[in-house]
């Protein structure tokens, strides 16, 4: 029976809807959310990422602000505009649309941003706050992939989980959140001896490699659930073909376009799986899912003494 799909649109949707009503609600107390993104120089990539971003704000009501220094801007110059949105009250959070320009320094301009306004998680002191379970921001996707686990009811307490990847994005704040859930967790990486044999011990399998297509079915145990983080832009026929080879449809856009959107898992996959995120629409959705509910879990976080009268969630 081949796996179960895993609808991230659809998952995305309700945690939107969710988010709509929690942000009408703090209206009926004077509170509009407010998300400042910083996109620095012309990223074509970044760009669209921070348009999305920016039209889902506008839809659920959530004020946003982009703002656009130029390629050429200092780290300082970007250490003031992070510190100046740190100061400003009508700004819950603060997302810095990553990478920056080789000459700016991220680690520097991400350790700026007001931990309670770190809508990504990825200040140390959320770090901090997830490994020892307390309340604070939690990174969009791998956030995004617990809800996915939840709203689909797979058990993930006293489950094996296998991590592929390890980076501070994905991999380990994913492996700290099954962790924290009650799976056992294993952490994979480029070093890891005969991945296969290790994947294949998995209930929940969580590919966040960057490499199109590398799980194939000789790393699923049958019926395990598959979350497929990778977004790999494919251009080269002869990998198209070991991946999607006899998708009709997929050919037919990989002609008109000249390019297709892969995950990390082989399709194949779908054949032994108990369950699998499709890709497109499985993780993707969630992530800024994720940051629109961060954004208004930041302002519930920092506006708490005017936020008396609403009912806790
Ligand atoms: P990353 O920083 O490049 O990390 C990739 C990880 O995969 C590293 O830990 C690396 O190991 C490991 N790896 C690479 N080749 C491997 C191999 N042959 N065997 C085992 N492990 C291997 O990537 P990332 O930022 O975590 O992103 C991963 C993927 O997710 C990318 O395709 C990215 O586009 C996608 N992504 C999607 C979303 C979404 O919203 N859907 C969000 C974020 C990322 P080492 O540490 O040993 O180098």
């Amino acid at each position: 029976m081949p796996a179960a799909v895993l609808d991230g649109k659809k998952i995305a949707a309700e945690i939107r809807a969710e988010v709509a009503a929690e942000i009408e609600e703090m209206a009926g107390a004077g509170i509009r959310p407010g998300l400042a993104v910083v996109l620095v120089g012309n990223n074509p990539a970044s760009e669209i990422y921070v348009r999305g971003k920016v039209k889902s704000s506008e839809e659920l009501g959530i004020y946003s602000e982009q703002l656009s220094p130029p390629a050429t801007s200092s780290t300082e110059e970007l250490l003031r505009l992070v510190q100046e949105l740190n100061r400003r009250d009508e700004i819950d959070g603060i997302l810095v649309q990553l990478p920056l320009p080789s000459q700016a320094d991220a680690k520097r301009v991400l350790m700026a941003v007001d931990p309670g306004k770190d809508v990504d998680g990825f200040h140390p002191v959320n770090v901090g706050f997830l490994s020892t379970q307390r309340p604070g921001l939690v990174p969009c996707t791998p956030a995004g992939i617990m809800e996915i686990l939840r709203r689909s009811d797979i058990p993930v307490a006293g489950q094996e989980a296998v991590v592929v990847g390890r980076s501070d994005i994905v991999g380990k704040p994913v492996a700290m959140l099954l962790l924290n859930a009650n799976a056992t967790v294993t952490v994979c990486h480029s070093k890891t001896r005969d991945l296969p044999a290790v994947c294949r011990r998995a209930d929940i399998l969580v590919a966040a490699i960057g490499r199109a297509g590398m799980i194939t079915r000789d790393f699923v145990k049958p019926g395990a659930t598959v979350i497929d983080v990778g977004t790999n832009k494919v251009t080269d026929p002869a990998e198209f073909q070991r991946i999607f080879a006899g998708n009709d449809r997929r050919a037919e856009s990989f002609r008109s376009k000249g390019s297709t959107l892969a995950g990390d898992v082989h399709p194949e996959v779908a054949e032994v799986a108990g369950a699998l995120t499709p890709v497109p629409g499985g993780v993707g959705p969630l992530t800024i899912a994720m940051l629109m509910a961060n954004t208004v879990r930041a302002a519930k976080l920092r506006r708490v003494s005017r936020m008396a009268e609403l009912p806790r969630t």
